[in-house]
């Protein structure tokens, strides 16, 4: 049996006293990144402790995540030496490391988190506004009509962020997902965020659950938080993404597979020579719609991507301590021979772009089938709006493949033919996109830049007075598709796909059309064709911040002069 102090040393340290691995001591947050940086030392040592109480059994990586979370991790010692008898039967008792909450969450629990009559919430905060600016005519009109009818929230909001300590994201900052992942999401984290699309954070290695409002209070005031144990979910990606395949037809796919309720109390584990091949934001995309088959959250291991990403984003020292403290404990890596509860397998050579819905996001048909289906279930022909953006599909990859579409259609003189949005997820993207002139591709092409925000994903979508009364269908990169869930008409019929599906789609307008294998016949008779998109995972030149106007203090402290600013005559807020 090893000593208490062998157990805490790096598993290169017990194969070789000369190696030069880190020691739990060594493990100490970058100067600058404190609140940012998981605590890893703290984690690995109850990471020992958890795999001592479990007979040294190999565990996945969510379980090494949710497991070093443990407010006590000896409690693990129900199992019996196994975590089979600890999935899906018993709960645990975690201490998140950070807390996310949009604006329209955010308003209760902050509301119940003053009740508790705490000076600073025990853990890094953020409040994002992206959930009440409305889509219509552009971003910056859009903006200034949402801030003035909102006002009272933002500025409630905003009061308490700053009496609290809570980083303050302000409307056009950016989706909270987008930010998250840009700011915040790191590999090994555990995070809550009052919102059902938080397990985007996944994509960089996170465990990051969407919650309520008072789970949310519970990880505020430092609470244990409670949560049945899930089983794990493995997803096993094999093969090479090729063509118009991209990573939201892994998630779309998968949804089609299992379902709206397959996922439910499950952790979904990606792995396999498949995830090598995905950038950062893709793996984002694929644990956003996660949500989709009702999985408690999805997660990657840690990969190249993730540390390119993290370098990316100006958050270089904590990449360099996430690979050194994964090469030396394996922490941000499922164990060898660990068991899965249920494994899917997706082969990404024959992976096709699925179109999803509509009314459920389950409901999914592969692209080369969509014609014969649209005819088969009497769907409307005609298309009436493209969208892409929101917390799902609005990186720069996805940005810069579907303007690799734009341009091929502009060379050969062709003209959208139904209105066309783009989201950026954050100011950040939006500045940098802008720099690199794809801004400037989407508009000379027709397209509406919309607020840094949800606004459609979300209802606020304003169509103005043309708005379809009727049953009509739109394309769009989101992750939902319920009844009124963009633009309040309940006979809308949202089809969800990847962006490069939704922008190809707008020159046709047309269900039945493939871009994959159909032409558009030109003016000049000529038939064109689309070649398959290409982007890059990151911006060649780095990513640009933007208007600073955007961006919070980082580390925010507490100011308990601050009085929280509700209005006499507010009718959405009251103590
Ligand atoms: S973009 Fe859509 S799914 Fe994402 S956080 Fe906003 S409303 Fe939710």
């Amino acid at each position: 049996m090893l000593s208490a102090r062998n157990r805490l040393l790096p598993r290169r340290v017990l194969q070789s006293v000369r190696t030069l691995a880190t020691t739990l001591d060594q493990i100490t947050p970058p100067q600058g990144f404190e609140a940012r940086t998981p605590p890893y030392a703290k984690l690995i040592n109850n990471l020992a402790t958890v795999k001592k109480v479990l007979n040294n059994q190999p565990l996945t990586l969510a379980e090494k995540i949710l497991y070093s979370h443990l407010v006590n991790p000896e409690e693990l010692a129900i199992g019996n030496g196994s975590s089979k008898n600890i999935r899906g039967i018993e709960y645990l008792k975690l201490n998140p490391d950070r807390v996310a909450m949009q604006d329209a969450s955010a308003q209760m629990a902050l509301l119940q988190f003053i009740t508790c009559g705490m000076p600073s919430t025990a853990v890094p905060a953020s409040i994002h506004c992206d959930h009440l600016i409305v889509g219509k005519q552009g971003a910056e009109e859009d903006l200034v009509a949402s801030i003035s009818t909102n006002k009272e929230v933002f500025d409630f909001l905003q009061s308490c962020g700053e009496k609290f300590g809570i980083q303050f994201w302000g409307p056009g900052s950016g989706i909270i997902h987008q930010i998250v992942l840009e700011n915040f999401s790191v590999p090994g984290l555990m995070m809550l965020g009052t919102d059902s699309h938080t397990p985007n954070a996944g994509g960089l290695g996170a465990i990051a659950i969407g919650v309520g409002g008072a789970d949310a209070v519970d990880a505020l005031t430092g609470t244990p938080w409670e949560l049945k144990a899930p089983k794990i979910l493995g997803v096993k990606l094999t093969g090479t993404m090729n063509g118009w395949t991209s990573p939201k037809d892994v998630i779309t796919h998968l949804t089609g597979l299992l379902t709206v309720r397959g996922g439910t109390g499950f952790i979904v584990e990606y792995f396999g020579e498949g995830v090598k091949q995905l950038s950062c934001t893709g793996m984002a995309t694929i644990c956003n719609m996660g949500a989709e088959i009702g999985a408690t959250t999805s997660t990657f291991p840690m990969q190249e991507a993730h540390y390119k990403y993290l370098h990316a984003t100006n958050r270089g020292p904590i990449a360099d301590l996430a690979k050194q403290v994964n090469k030396d404990y394996g922490f941000m890596t499922a164990d060898e021979g660990c068991e899965y509860d249920q494994v899917v397998e997706i082969d990404l050579n024959t992976l096709e772009p699925s179109v999803n819905g509509p009314f459920t996001p389950d409901l999914s048909t592969p692209i080369s089938k969509l014609k014969d289906t649209t005819k088969e279930q009497k769907w409307p022909q005609e298309i009436t709006a493209g969208l892409i953006g929101s917390c799902t599909n609005s990186s720069y990859q996805d940005m810069s493949r579907a303007v690799s579409i734009i341009k091929q259609a502009e060379s050969a003189g062709l003209k959208p033919k139904i209105p066309f949005f783009v989201t950026p997820g954050s100011e950040q993207v939006r500045a940098t996109i802008e720099r690199d002139g794809l801004i400037d591709t989407f508009e000379k092409n027709g397209a509406i830049v919309l607020a840094n925000a949800c606004g459609p994903c979300i209802g606020q979508w304003d169509r103005g007075e043309n708005a379809p009364k009727d049953t009509n269908v739109i394309f769009t990169s989101f992750n939902r598709n319920f009844r009124a869930r963009n633009d309040g008409n309940r006979n809308t019929m949202n089809f969800l796909t990847s962006p490069d599906i939704v922008t190809a789609m707008i020159y046709s307008g047309d269900m039945n059309f493939n871009p994959m294998t159909d032409s558009i016949k030109l003016s000049n008779g000529e038939n064109f064709k689309f070649n398959p998109p290409s982007g890059a995972d990151l911006p060649s030149e780095g990513f640009l911040r933007g208007r600073e106007k955007f961006y919070p203090e980082l580390e925010p402290q507490p100011k308990p002069e601050v009085e929280v600013n509700v209005s006499p005559e507010s009718d959405r807020l009251e103590f």
